[in-house]
């Protein structure tokens, strides 16, 4: 389809075919001065939106709430959620205020202002984690991960109160769904079953059409939705990535990523780490995420009872180990540029994790060192403390590497499109951030790019694809935001 120009794109509200208690109608509150930071053309192009528009003073003012498009009504979601296991009955988008839809793409503006679910909540968004939502959902994508995407960011002259005065910022974030399993569970635990049946019949329509017809679309929908998450928390351990809040209310229907908060991808290999400074059990740390990816589909299996019987569900919900564990496998033969996977391979990798972990090695610098290994182990040991157990791992390697029918140039090929050079870990954000505090948004530019080819070779920013150093290494992020 023809691009178009800002001004005559229009836009449709799905959402608010549902019952009112849904959503609540709520105008964006615009930031003071504000200007663009960054656009993202290539999300531009999947709303038709000419890229010449991006750089228009409209732009601005579309993201910032101020200029309304054509069938543009604008609302926030009700939703409630477990948060770090406990249930809090209604949350609801506290600062995102969605404006309408195009190409069954919501947009939302995220810190747009006080909504009916913003609690003791400003509304706002400091630039900081404005930046970091709008790089990592980019990277997100550029690992070939399912995520919501962003059109831009804008900054402001207007400043809020977090542990300091920080300035705030606008995100335009937009989704194939913003429904999370939250959603089902306000609408159960207030026994509100009418609103629930027509959110379960919504959401179908908007991720899973091809079940409409369907008599048990109501367990072949959790069933969707058990298959994404097992998925997406396999890709999320292949790629190194800790969420950080997988509450509830954090997970999408859909299977996506969404809302990045104080996330972080691994430094050294560490199955305990905890990215986020208020997870004082560690219950959201790496090596826990699958197992919460099950627990949160647990609660959304209490909130669908009204619609499906337990009973099935729970013989839905007992494979959910082996799909995690079929799609980790696959991940990490493709890792290991393995033509075959088997089960008696989990050996392999338990022992390469075990390695890693003891050795401290950066876990996105090994697998692409290893996309270069052919039988020199140099490069491969200078990068754990001591050599011995890598050296075993590798003789053991070697051998599922002789069992391959592609040739090593082929393997190294592959291994190279499958394992990122580069992944936008916390100190590089943070760099980002401090100079864009400043006022330059040269570096939100630059991991912007590498974001969008995490495989390609990008010479200019070598700096960053080596091993976190080791004054940055493990740190823990605060949720404040
Ligand atoms: P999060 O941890 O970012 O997913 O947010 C959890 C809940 O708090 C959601 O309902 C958010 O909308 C809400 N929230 C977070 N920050 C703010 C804020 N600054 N103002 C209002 N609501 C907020
Ligand atoms: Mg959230």
């Amino acid at each position: 389809m023809d691009t178009m120009k800002l001004n005559t794109i229009k836009l449709t509200n799905p959402y608010l075919a549902l019952p009112d208690l849904c959503y609540d109608r709520v105008k964006p509150t615009p930031l003071k001065k504000p200007f663009l930071i960054h656009a993202n053309a290539e999300v531009a192009k999947m709303l038709n939106l000419d890229e010449a528009s991006l750089e228009s003073d409209a732009f601005v003012q579309f993201m910032n709430g101020n200029l309304q498009l054509e069938g543009s009504e604008s609302f926030s979601m009700c939703y409630a959620g477990h948060q770090f296991g406990f249930y809090v009955p209604r949350l609801g988008d506290g600062r995102a205020i969605n404006i309408g839809t195009i190409n069954n793409l919501h947009l939302q503006l995220k810190g747009a202002g006080k909504t009916l679910y913003s609690r003791s909540g400003d509304g706002r968004a400091v630039l900081r984690s404005s930046i970091r939502e709008y790089l990592m959902s980019e990277a997100m994508h550029g690992l070939g991960i399912e995520t919501t995407r962003a059109l831009g960011i804008i900054g402001s002259e207007q400043e809020v109160i977090r542990e300091q005065w920080e300035k705030a910022s606008i995100v335009l974030r937009l989704s194939p769904s913003w429904i999370r399993f939250g959603t089902f569970e306000y609408f159960s635990h207030t026994k509100n079953l009418k609103e629930l049946e027509a959110l379960a019949d919504y959401a179908i329509a908007e991720s899973y059409p091809h079940l409409l017809d369907e008599n048990d679309r109501y367990l072949y929908f959790f069933m969707e939705i058990m298959g994404k998450t097992a998925r997406l928390m396999a890709e999320w351990q292949a790629v190194g990535f800790n969420h950080g809040v997988m509450n509830t209310d954090n997970m999408s229907i859909a299977g996506l990523t969404i809302d990045y908060g104080p996330y972080a991808f691994l430094d050294d290999y560490n199955t305990n780490y905890i990215c986020n400074h208020t997870d004082k059990n560690g219950r959201y740390s790496f090596g826990n995420q699958p197992r919460i990816g099950e627990w949160n589909l647990r609660a959304l299996m209490v909130a669908l009872a009204p619609l499906i019987s337990t009973e099935k569900m729970e013989s839905v919900i007992k494979h959910y180990g082996r799909l995690y564990s079929r799609h980790f496998l696959y991940l990490m033969g493709e890792k290991l540029g393995l033509d075959e996977v088997e089960d008696s391979d989990f050996e392999h990798f338990k022992e390469m994790f075990g390695m890693l972990q003891k050795l401290r090695v950066d876990y996105t610098l090994f697998f692409r060192t290893l996309s270069h290994y052919n039988s020199d182990r140099t490069a491969l040991l200078k990068l754990g403390l001591y050599h011995q157990p890598m050296n075993d791992w590798l003789d053991n390697y070697d051998q599922h590497l002789n069992r391959n029918r592609s040739t090593t140039q082929e393997r190294q090929e592959r291994m190279l499109k499958t394992n990122p050079k580069y992944v936008l870990k916390n100190y590089m954000l943070q760099e980002a951030i401090t100079i864009a505090e400043q006022g330059d948004y040269s570096l939100v530019e630059s991991l912007f790019n590498i974001a969008q080819d995490p495989y390609a070779e990008h010479k200019e920013f070598e700096h960053w694809a080596g091993a976190t150093p080791d004054i940055f290494k493990n740190k823990k992020l605060s949720c404040s935001s």
